[in-house]
């Protein structure tokens, strides 16, 4: 397959306050950044050339940052706003948006404490591929022998680039063997989430779904919670083992990328995409493209 490489495109990218051309938006090798990891980054897209929770992505990044110990020197107003002068740049109206934040080159070892903080926003289109029917057939899935860290193992309340190796590495082994994700359980060997996407069972006509106590608690995860009980369903957040798999009739993901995506085989068992998924697919693809005024109350609870 033709790729067009991510680093030699035409366009702007944002980046410490100023647009560059697109092949232009560069760090140094000796950066903390890439070195140990002191990178964060934010996934969020946009639909009718509007990013769907954009204040909440942007929250959620200064959250990531403090957490491993850095301040992002914009607010997140001001990131809103460059977010939006940037798609205006590129001319988005369908598209993804990936703000990243790093420690820069100050120091190069363990501590990094004068380092300064950099942000770029880059985005790009992203057409909706794939029909509504076409998503119905759903995804495969393998179980990842990498598993979810503890939090007192790892900073797993951030959306931290170093919590991305086990993802790398568990969808790999999963595309490896023809499967499309990995499904990763957690420390406790307790069902947590997909390399990219939270996780949803639907047992007997209630939508259950693991309490993110050791992995990210995703956006949309949280919108389509607020979703499936103004709709009337009944949401558990429990503690699920993989063992209850066998007694669950449905499983979707839910992130920014994936959206709702129903899962049709995990290991070697089987789900048919039914009612529940289908309605809440629909429904989350009605409602990200609804005016903002109007999705006041589903973010609102799900806050
Ligand atoms: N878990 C992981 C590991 C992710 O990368 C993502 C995508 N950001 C999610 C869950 C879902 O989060 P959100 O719904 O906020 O995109």
């Amino acid at each position: 397959m033709a790729m067009l490489p991510f680093d030699d495109r035409d366009g702007v990218i944002w980046q410490d306050g100023q647009m560059v051309p697109w092949r232009e938006a560069k760090v140094h090798v000796l950066t903390h950044g890439l070195h140990y990891g002191s990178c964060v980054f934010e996934g969020e897209r946009v639909y009718n050339g509007r990013v769907f929770k954009m204040t909440e992505h942007h929250e959620r990044l200064h959250e990531s940052a403090r957490v491993l110990g850095f301040k992002i020197p914009h607010s997140v107003e001001e990131i809103n706003e460059a977010t939006m002068e940037v798609l205006k740049a590129n001319g988005i109206e369908e598209g993804y948006v990936r703000p990243v934040a790093w420690r820069g080159s100050e120091m190069m070892g363990v501590s990094a404490q004068q380092n300064t903080i950099h942000l770029a926003i880059a985005a790009w289109e992203w057409p909706a591929y794939f029909t509504p029917e076409a998503r119905l057939k759903g995804i495969r899935m393998k179980t990842s022998p990498w598993k979810r860290p503890a939090p007192d193992t790892a900073p797993t309340k951030s959306k931290a680039a170093g919590l991305y190796m086990i993802c790398t590495l568990s969808k790999h082994a999963a595309e490896q063997e023809g499967f499309n994700d990995a499904l990763m359980l957690d420390y406790r060997g307790r069902i947590a989430e997909a390399t990219g996407a939270n996780i949803f069972l639907v047992q007997d006509g209630v939508i259950h779904t693991p309490t993110p106590d050791c992995f990210l608690d995703g956006i949309t995860r949280r919108t389509v919670i607020a979703l499936a009980k103004e709709k009337g369903y009944e949401v558990v957040e429990r503690a699920i083992m993989p063992e209850e798999l066998k007694k669950t009739q449905e499983v979707f993901l839910t992130g920014t990328a994936v959206e709702v995506t129903p899962v049709s085989e995990i290991d070697d068992l089987r789900f048919t995409p039914g009612d529940i998924t289908k309605d809440l697919l629909t429904s989350y693809d009605e409602l990200v493209r609804r005016p903002h005024e109007l999705t006041a109350s589903a973010s609102a609870s799900a806050a």
